[in-house]
C-alpha cells in the first residue's frame, strides 16, 4: 500500500471541487482501496505522541470563522483499536499513549478524507505530532510504522509543506510567494531523491517563513521515513501554492 502525504490547504476545501480535490480523487482512484488508514494530521499536535483507540471516533472541527455548512461535516469512518494496539506494540520503545476519549478525526484528516473516501467505509485511526520532539524523531516513527503498509494500511500524512497563516494574501489564488516557492522547490528536491535528508532544510534561509511554526511541516517527516525504511523515494502527485504562503504539494511513496 502506498504512504501519501496531503497539503491540505483552507479547510473549505472539504466543500469545494476544485484541482486539489480533484487531485486527491485520483489519488484515491489511482490505488487499492487501504483496509485501514493511519492518518498523522498537522492538527492533532501535543505533548506526546498517542494513538487514538476508540471504536467510534468523533468528527473534530477544530476552527473558527467558517461557514456553518463546514462545523456540518461529519465523516462518522470507524475507528479501529486492534490497529492502535498493533501501532503501540510496533513502534516500542518509543512510547505511544492510547487516547479513549481526547480526540477523534480532525479536518486535516476529513477534510481530504471526505474526497478520497467519501463513503467514510475505512477504518481510521489518528496518530499525534510529538511538538516537543526534533525532525528526528519524526523521520524514526515513520521508518518505524512503514511495515503497517504491507498489511494494507496507507499511512496518511496531512500538512502543507509551506504553511504562514501571517503572510496569506488573498491577492494570490493558486499562486505562491517567490520564497515560498523556493522552499516548496527544495522540498521536492529532496522529497524525491533523497527523502532521510530532510533535516537539510532546516538549514535554509527560507526555512523560518515558510515554518514559522512546526505542526504543518512535520507530517512530511512521517511520509520521509516510510520512504528511506524502504530505501525509496516520493513522488509529487499535486504540485503548487495557494494564497502566497500555503504550498499543496503532495506526495506519494509507491513502493
Ligand atoms: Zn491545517
Amino acid at each position: 500500500m502506498p504512504a501519501v502525504f496531503v497539503g491540505h490547504g483552507n479547510p473549505m476545501n472539504s466543500l469545494e471541487h476544485n484541482h486539489f480535490t480533484n487531485a486527491w480523487v485520483e489519488l484515491a482512484s489511482s490505488m487499492p482501496k487501504p483496509k485501514k488508514i493511519l492518518a498523522i494530521s498537522a492538527h492533532w499536535f501535543v505533548n506526546i505522541t498517542a494513538v487514538t483507540a476508540m471504536a467510534a471516533p468523533r468528527t473534530i472541527h477544530d476552527f473558527y470563522g467558517f461557514p456553518q455548512a463546514l462545523f456540518d461535516v461529519q465523516y462518522p469512518a470507524p475507528g479501529d483499536p486492534g490497529l492502535a494496539a498493533q501501532i503501540i506494540e510496533l513502534v516500542d520503545p518509543i512510547h505511544v499513549g492510547a487516547d479513549m476519549d481526547s480526540w477523534g478525526i480532525d479536518h486535516g484528516s476529513w477534510s481530504v478524507l471526505t474526497h478520497m473516501y467519501p463513503d467514510a467505509d475505512v477504518p481510521v485511526v489518528q496518530l499525534s505530532v510529538h511538538a516537543e520532539k526534533a525532525l528526528d524523531f519524526h523521520l524514526d516513527l515513520g521508518a518505524a510504522l512503514d511495515p503497517l503498509r504491507d498489511e494494507g494500511v496507507l499511512i496518511f500524512c496531512s500538512g502543507n509543506v509551506v504553511h504562514n497563516l501571517g503572510m496569506i494574501d488573498w491577492g494570490l489564488p493558486n499562486k505562491g510567494s517567490d520564497w515560498a516557492i523556493r522552499f516548496d522547490d527544495a522540498a521536492r528536491a529532496v522529497m524525491t531523491t533523497d527523502p532521510g535528508s530532510l533535516p537539510s532544510l532546516l538549514a535554509l534561509p527560507d526555512f523560518r517563513a515558510a515554518v514559522p511554526t512546526p505542526e504543518h511541516f512535520l507530517p512530511l517527516a512521517y511520509l520521509a521515513g516510510a520512504a528511506r525504511a524502504e530505501g525509496s523515494v516520493a513522488r509529487t502527485f499535486l504540485e503548487g501554492c495557494d494564497m502566497g504562503s500555503l504550498s499543496m504539494t503532495s506526495y506519494v511513496v509507491s513502493d
